[in-house]
């Protein structure tokens, strides 16, 4: 099996877009990352999954909290800017929950402090303990198969 039909089948996972930020001596570094996922309800626990050659890494472990800010419909630019793909771009101004640094109009930010980190092959998961959440009504973005999109319509299944 080689890395690129890898990539292909994990990308046939359909997922939103999250950006994670965090902030070192008041220098904030942002990533956009669809590896992420709920871990546990009590204590309400999410993991993220990060490159060895992020720069963010060492950042989170350095500052021991980082925020999940799940990206709406009309943010697919902050994806791209925080995955390195938009080079020319305006300020990208933060808001505050907790006292962490998380992105205006995401439809969800969850504010987290590090609980435990896991090197597992070339990624490190951080599992998040999450001190605060804040909720907007909006459409998510979706990502699948290498490309942006979005929910066309809405499907009520019951299971
Ligand atoms: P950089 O390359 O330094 O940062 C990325 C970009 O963000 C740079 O252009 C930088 O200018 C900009 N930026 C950072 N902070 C700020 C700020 N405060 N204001 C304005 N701009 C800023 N990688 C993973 O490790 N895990 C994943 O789960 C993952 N999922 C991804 C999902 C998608 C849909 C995409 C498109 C990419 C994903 N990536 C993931 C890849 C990752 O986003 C890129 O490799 C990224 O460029 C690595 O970021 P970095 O920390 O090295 O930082």
């Amino acid at each position: 099996m080689d890395d690129r039909q890898f990539r292909s089948a994990m990308g046939k996972f359909a997922s939103g877009v999250t950006v994670i930020a965090t902030e070192v001596e008041g220098d904030i570094h942002g990533m956009t990352a669809n590896a992420f996922m709920s871990v546990s309800l009590d204590p309400k626990l999410v993991i993220i999954s990060i490159g060895e050659k992020a720069k963010i890494l060492n950042k989170i472990k350095e500052s021991k909290i980082f925020t999940v800010n799940i990206l709406a419909a009309d943010q697919q630019e902050l994806s791209m800017i925080f995955a390195g793909q938009l080079k020319e771009h305006n300020e990208v101004v933060f808001d505050r929950l907790d006292k962490k640094p998380v992105l205006p109009g995401a439809i969800v930010q969850i504010a987290c402090e590090v609980s435990t980190e896991h090197v597992e092959g070339d990624h490190t998961l951080f599992i998040g303990k999450v001190t605060d959440i804040h909720l907007e009504e909006a459409e998510p973005l979706i990502f699948y198969s290498s490309k942006y999109r979005s929910l066309e319509e809405e499907k009520v299944v019951t299971i």
